[in-house]
């Protein structure tokens, strides 16, 4: 037999989540089904792989997510796919497979799950990681894009992460907007040209914006002094990024505006915003989001305003100050005294777990003593003790836990005694 054994490691740039971090993983997925659920928003699940050109079309052939990033490979039939690299442009595609869109409005949706991206991995940064996110779509009122960030900004909260909001307005692509400024940025940008850090020259023709999202030193001092889109919003534009700053004011969200976030993606619109969180080093943004009013066209579906955000779940683990996450304690811990005692203590544990009662027991066969040190390891409020005594007066001692007393109850009242 050969000696070599399968390596332990997880692939490259992933990463397994194990107790104790779980919980605090799972309490997460709660508070964001609590904090979403409760604004509005159904939850909605589509596959972690789709046709390529979903990404290639809804996220735009020139983002970097799509050129370097993107795990693309054929099926059997020849089919490209495309492990996702964000659920944004599924989820529109979603909506539009299904015609949510053409029933009351607007959509609001909320997913939880991984994503892949090949990227280098670093701290805070994977090739498969988890994000939490929603879409609002089917409305253009800045309403919306105040409900998203807020929405947003309390779940960081909610999670134990104090998020600073950056705020930004990149208006729509017409020419008295953001096709107007892209010239003037595009003239700033020739002009200082050689400046730039290499690979950013070639965004100059391609896609300029993106040379504010470059990670470059010599294009980031270029940058310091260009054009800010801010200033070329046409009125209606303006008026929109007016009010979703009103909207945030009034319901006491602070944000910063920074011209600078322009968002990796093509479709976006108007309201573009990230939230960064101290802590985490380079990779700092637990989360952004924006109007994205282009991408349900882009994917050739009808003309429907949208605006979400993704939060990455890892990131946010990382940056959680308190535990926000304790296991959850099993309420009652059944102690069997002896080997008779076993199968009427599995029958009692099943009973409790069918009545919707946490509880747990022994499979290692230990005695008394360590038992009781289990039930303590296990935050359980109660242990249940079961002994032949018990057995056959059909009743079980129950030990208060917390409180140190114990008593002999009848076993058919347990349920009644124990129930939190
Ligand atoms: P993006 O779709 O790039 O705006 O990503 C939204 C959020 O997802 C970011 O702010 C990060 O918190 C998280 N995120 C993006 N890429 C990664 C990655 N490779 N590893 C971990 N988290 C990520």
């Amino acid at each position: 037999m050969s000696q070599d054994r399968v390596s332990f490691r997880a692939p490259k740039g992933t990463r397994d989540v194990v107790p104790p971090e779980s919980w605090r993983l799972q309490a997460l997925y709660d508070l964001a089904r609590s904090i979403f659920a409760g604004s509005g928003y159904a939850p909605v699940e589509t596959p972690a792989f789709e046709h390529t050109e979903v990404f290639a079309r809804g996220v735009g052939e020139t983002s970097e997510v799509v050129t370097k990033q993107m795990y693309t490979f054929p099926d059997k039939a020849g089919r490209s796919l495309t492990l996702r690299p964000e659920s944004t442009a599924p989820v529109v595609r979603a909506v539009l497979e299904h015609g949510l869109h053409r029933g009351a409005l607007p959509v609001k949706l909320y997913y939880a799950g991984p994503q892949f991206r090949q990227e280098r991995p670093q701290k805070g940064r994977y090739r498969q990681f988890l994000q939490v996110g929603i879409e609002a779509i089917g409305s253009a009122r800045p309403t919306v894009d105040a409900e998203v960030v807020e929405i947003g900004h309390r779940f960081l909260r909610a999670a134990g992460v104090e998020p600073r909001l950056k705020l930004n307005s990149i208006g729509h692509p017409a020419d008295e907007c953001r096709l107007g400024y892209g010239r003037a940025l595009v003239e700033y940008l020739r002009a200082h040209e050689a400046d730039l850090a290499e690979e950013d020259r070639g965004r100059i023709d391609t896609n300029p914006l993106r040379t504010f999202d470059s990670k470059e030193p010599e294009t980031r001092k270029v940058m310091e002094g260009a054009p800010v889109i801010t200033e070329h919003l046409c009125p209606e534009c303006k008026a929109h990024f007016d009010a979703v700053q009103d909207l945030l004011s009034r319901v006491g969200v602070p944000f910063t505006i920074d011209p600078r976030i322009v968002r990796g993606l093509d479709y976006y619109t108007r309201t573009a915003f990230e939230f960064v969180a101290g802590g985490l080093g380079s990779q700092d943004a637990v989360g952004g989001g924006g109007r994205y009013d282009g991408l349900a066209r882009s994917l050739g579906g009808d003309d429907v305003p949208g605006i979400g955000f993704a939060l990455g779940v890892d990131r946010i683990l990382l940056a959680q100050s308190d535990d926000g996450g304790a296991p959850r304690p099993v309420e009652v811990y059944v102690v069997a005294v002896g080997d008779e005692a076993a199968s009427p203590a599995f029958e009692l544990v099943t009973r409790l777990r069918s009545a919707g009662i946490g509880a747990d027991l022994d499979h290692l066969g230990r005695g008394m003593k360590g038992q009781m040190k289990d039930a303590d390891r296990s935050g359980a409020h109660f242990a249940a003790i079961l002994g032949s005594d018990e057995i056959a007066a059909g009743e079980v001692t129950l030990k208060d836990l917390e409180a140190g007393a114990q008593e002999r109850v009848p076993i058919a009242e347990i349920e009644r005694r124990v129930r939190p």
